[in-house]
C-alpha cells in the first residue's frame, strides 16, 4: 500500500465510507495518514473514580450506569451521565450539547477526560473527549496512548482508528519529502516512523517527537513556497509595467474632500513605483482601522485602469463591499470609470452581465467578495488585484484571486496591525507599507472598562448622549451559528434598550438579518434616523458614520483585543469626542478586566496586535479559528516559534542553493509541494 492509494484499498471502505471521509478531506491514504490527532486517551494512567480530586484532569474508564437530560433556563441544555468503576461512581455532564446524549451507550463501557470539579458539594467531571470502549480488557492496558481524531458526520473514532492502524501495517517503504541531510541537520524521525509514532505512540515522548516533525514541516511548506515566490519575483521581466501616469489619477485626486496625509501620499507613492516596474507588486499596507486606506486603494486602481487595465477590489463581507462600491462610486464623480459590485447576493442576469463585462473588458473595476473568485469570473486584462483585511481570507483565496490575471499586481490591506514575530511569516513574500497617521481631527475615544454596578450610570450617560443628538452602538458577542443563546443575547438586549429609552429609535443588527433588511438598517443608521444600534459583530468592519460618538460593547471579555480595537475604530470619526465602555460580566474574573485594560490605555494597533496574541496565540489573530482555514493544523505558532525559524531558515537555504529546485536530490521536495498545492487548489474550489 503506497499514500497515494486510494483509501478504498482499505477493508471496510466502500463507496459509503469513502464519501463519509472525503468530508473530512481524506481521499488517498496519505490524506488518512495525515489526518492528525487531536489528542490522544493514555490508557495507562486511568484514574480510580474513586481517588478523582476537583481541579485535576483526569481519564476515567466505567460503565454507564444512568443517563440523563435536562433543559435548563435560556435555552441551555444538559446531558449527564453516571460512571461506574470498582472504586465509586461520578457524574459525567456535558452542557449544551445534547447530541452527546445519542453517543453514550447505557450499561456499556466508556472512557472520557475531562477537567474535575466540585458542584454543589459533589465531584463531577467535563469530558473534553470521551469513546465508546470495545477493546477486551487485556488490550486496553495495551493501548497506551490511543489517538483521538476530528471527525464529523458518519465516522467513528472506533472505525478511523482502525483504519490507521490497517494502513499503517500495510504501508510500504514511503518515500520522504525530506531529504536525510537536512532531517539530521533538524533531528527529525523519518516519514514511516514520525507517521506511525503519532498515531500509535508507543509513550507521549514518542509522539512528541513525530509531532515536531509535522509542526516543522508544515512550517517548512509554508516558508520555502514564500521562498520560491520571492525567487519568481526577483526575475524582473514577468509581470506588468504600468504606463505613465494618465488623466484619470490627477482628475479624481484634485476633487478629492481632503488633502492626503503624508503617511497616504508616501504610501501610494510606494505603490505606483511598484506598478511602473516590470517586476509584479506583491505590497501589503498596514494601517489602524480608520488611517484612511480606502482612498489609496481607489487611486492605485486608477493607476491600472487608465493604463488599459483592470482593477479587483475584495472585501471580506458584502456589508464592506457595498460600503466600498458606495464610497468609491463618490470619490469617482464623473470621472469615466466602468465600475460594478459583484457579492454573493448579485444574481442571475445582473451576475452574468457583469461576468459578461469582465470578460469582455468593459467593466474596468470589480469591487465585491468572494464572488469574484468564483468560477465563471474571469477578467480580460487584470491588472491589480486589492484584498482587504487580508487576514480573513485563507491563502488559497488569495492564490485564487491572483490566478485571474496574467501575473497581476496585487495589495493587500489589513487593519489588523501583525505582531512583528508573524509578520515575515505571513507575509515573508510581501513588501509591507504602513499608514501610520491618522487623518487630522481623530482624537482619541475615551475606553472604560466597568461591570454590571455601573450599568445605571452608563445608561445615564448614554440618555445624555442621545439627548445631545449623537449616536451609538451596542455590541453583543459573536454569533455562533449553532448557539441560538448569543442570538437571543443580542436581540433580547435590543428589546430591553428600546424600553430602557423609548425615545430613541432602535434598531438591531446580526449575521441572520437578510441582506437587503441589513443594507436598510445600515443606510437608516448613517443618514441619522436610528440613534441606537443594536448588534453583533457584522459592524466591526461595516459602517462608518461621524455622528456616532459611542459605543458599549457587552461581555468584551468575549471578544479578542484586535478585534474590540476595530470596533472602537468604528466610533470617534467626527468631531465630537466619542468613549467606548468595555462591559466585563461578572463571571469573567479579575484577568479579564486586566486584559481589557490595554485598550484603555493604547490607541496603537500593534501594542495591542502584540498583547492579543500573547493571550490568544494566532489562531484568534487571524480568526482562521472561526473561519476553518486549515492553514496550519499542527503547527501553532505561539508554541513553536523556534520551530518556525529553523523551518525558515532551511527553506530559504535550501532554496538559495536550488532556486528553481531543480537539483535531483530536491526530487522529492518538489513533488510534495506540487502535491500541497493540487490540495490547496481543492480547497479553494470547494470554499
Ligand atoms: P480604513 O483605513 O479604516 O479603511 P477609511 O479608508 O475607511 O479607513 O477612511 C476612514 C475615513 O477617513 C473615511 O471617512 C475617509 O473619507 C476619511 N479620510 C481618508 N483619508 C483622509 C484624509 N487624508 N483626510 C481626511 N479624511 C480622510
Ligand atoms: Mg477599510
Amino acid at each position: 500500500m503506497s499514500l497515494d492509494d486510494d483509501v478504498r484499498f482499505l477493508p471496510g471502505v466502500g463507496p459509503r465510507k469513502a464519501a463519509d471521509l472525503a468530508r473530512l478531506g481524506i481521499r488517498t491514504i496519505g490524506d488518512l495518514l495525515l489526518h492528525y490527532p487531536r489528542d490522544y486517551f493514555d490508557a495507562r494512567h486511568v484514574t480510580p473514580i474513586g481517588d478523582l480530586r476537583p481541579g485535576e484532569t483526569a481519564t476515567v474508564l466505567g460503565t454507564v450506569r444512568t443517563l440523563g437530560e435536562r433543559k435548563l433556563r435560556a435555552r441551555r441544555s444538559m446531558v449527564s451521565a453516571l460512571l461506574e468503576d470498582e472504586t465509586g461512581a461520578v457524574p459525567l455532564v456535558w452542557f449544551n450539547q445534547p447530541w452527546v446524549a445519542g453517543q453514550l451507550p447505557r450499561g456499556g463501557r466508556l472512557r472520557a477526560i475531562g477537567a474535575v470539579s466540585r458542584f454543589q458539594g459533589r465531584i463531577q467531571l467535563s469530558p473534553s473527549e470521551f469513546d465508546v470502549v470495545e477493546e477486551a480488557e487485556g488490550e486496553i492496558a495495551a493501548a497506551g496512548l490511543l489517538p483521538i481524531y476530528p471527525l464529523t458526520g458518519n465516522v467513528s473514532q472506533k472505525a478511523l482508528r482502525g483504519w490507521t492502524r490497517t494502513a499503517l501495517d500495510r504501508l510500504g517503504r514511503v518515500e520522504d519529502p525530506l531529504p536525510e541531510d537536512l532531517r539530521r541537520e533538524q533531528d527529525l524521525p523519518p516519514l514511516g516512523v514520525a507517521l506511525a509514532e503519532l498515531h500509535w505512540p508507543e509513550s507521549p515522548l514518542a509522539r512528541d517527537r513525530a509531532r515536531r516533525r509535522f509542526a516543522w514541516e508544515e512550517l517548512f511548506w509554508w516558508e520555502l513556497r514564500l521562498a520560491l515566490k520571492a525567487v519568481e519575483r526577483r526575475r524582473p521581466e514577468s509581470g506588468i509595467a504600468m504606463g505613465a501616469e494618465g488623466e484619470i489619477v490627477p482628475r479624481v485626486g484634485r476633487a478629492l474632500p481632503f488633502e492626503l496625509t503624508r503617511a497616504q501620499r508616501r504610501t501610494l507613492s510606494e505603490i505606483y513605483r511598484d506598478m511602473r516596474a516590470t517586476r509584479p507588486m506583491n505590497r501589503l499596507i498596514q494601517g489602524d482601522v480608520g488611517s484612511g486606506k480606502t482612498v489609496v486603494a481607489l487611486l492605485a486602481l486608477l493607476r491600472a485602469i487608465e493604463s488599459g487595465y483592470q482593477g479587483a477590489l475584495m472585501a471580506p463581507t458584502e456589508i464592506l463591499a457595498e460600503q466600498h462600491a458606495r464610497t468609491i462610486g463618490r470619490l469617482l464623480g464623473d470621472a469615466p470609470v466602468q465600475a460594478a459590485l459583484l457579492t454573493g447576493s448579485v444574481g442571475g442576469k445582473s451576475r452574468a452581465r457583469i461576468a459578461a463585462g469582465l470578460a469582455e473588458g468593459a467593466i474596468d473595476l470589480a469591487i465585491g467578495t468572494h464572488a469574484l473568485i468564483q468560477e465563471g469570473v474571469e477578467f480580460r486584462r487584470l491588472g491589480l488585484a486589492i484584498i482587504d483585511e487580508q487576514h480573513r481570507f485563507g491563502v488559497a483565496q488569495r492564490l485564487a484571486l491572483t490566478r485571474k490575471g496574467a501575473v497581476p499586481d496585487v495589495l493587500v490591506m489589513t487593519a489588523t496591525p501583525i505582531p512583528r514575530s508573524l509578520a515575515l511569516t505571513f507575509y515573508g513574500d510581501l513588501d509591507v507599507s504602513r499608514i501610520d497617521e491618522m487623518p487630522p481631527g481623530r482624537k482619541p475615544v475615551a475606553t472604560r472598562v466597568i461591570g454590571e454596578r455601573q450599568r445605571d450610570r452608563l445608561y445615564g450617560f448614554l440618555a445624555e448622549r442621545l439627548a445631545a443628538g449623537e449616536q451609538g452602538y451596542v455590541v453583543y458577542p459573536l454569533i455562533e451559528e449553532s448557539e441560538a443563546t448569543d442570538l437571543k443575547d443580542a436581540t433580547s438586549g435590543y428589546e430591553a434598550l428600546a424600553e430602557r429609552f423609548p425615545s430613541a429609535r432602535v434598531a438591531l443588527l446580526h449575521g441572520r438579518v437578510p441582506p437587503e433588511e441589513k443594507d436598510r438598517v445600515m443606510r437608516a443608521f448613517a443618514a441619522g434616523e436610528v440613534d441606537l444600534l443594536v448588534a453583533t459583530t457584522v459592524i466591526e468592519v461595516g459602517v462608518d458614520v461621524a455622528n456616532a460618538t459611542f459605543m458599549v460593547v457587552e461581555h468584551a471579555e468575549r471578544f479578542g483585543l484586535s478585534q474590540l480595537h476595530q470596533l472602537r475604530g468604528r466610533v470617534g470619526r467626527g468631531e465630537r469626542a466619542a468613549y467606548c465602555f468595555l462591559m466585563i460580566s461578572p463571571e469573567a474574573g479579575a484577568h479579564a478586566r486586566e486584559r481589557a485594560r490595554v485598550l484603555a490605555s493604547t490607541h496603537d494597533g500593534f501594542v495591542i496586535a502584540e498583547e492579543d496574541f500573547r493571550l490568544r496565540g494566532q489562531g484568534d489573530v487571524f480568526g482562521t479559528r472561526q473561519h476553518g482555514t486549515p492553514d496550519f493544523r499542527i503547527a501553532d505558532l505561539e508554541r513553536d516559534v523556534d520551530l518556525l525559524a529553523a523551518a525558515r531558515d532551511a527553506a530559504f537555504d535550501l532554496v538559495d542553493g536550488d532556486p528553481v529546485l531543480e537539483r535531483p536530490e530536491n526530487a522529492p521536495i518538489r513533488r510534495w509541494l506540487d502535491r500541497l498545492a493540487a490540495r490547496d487548489a481543492d480547497l479553494a474550489r470547494q470554499g
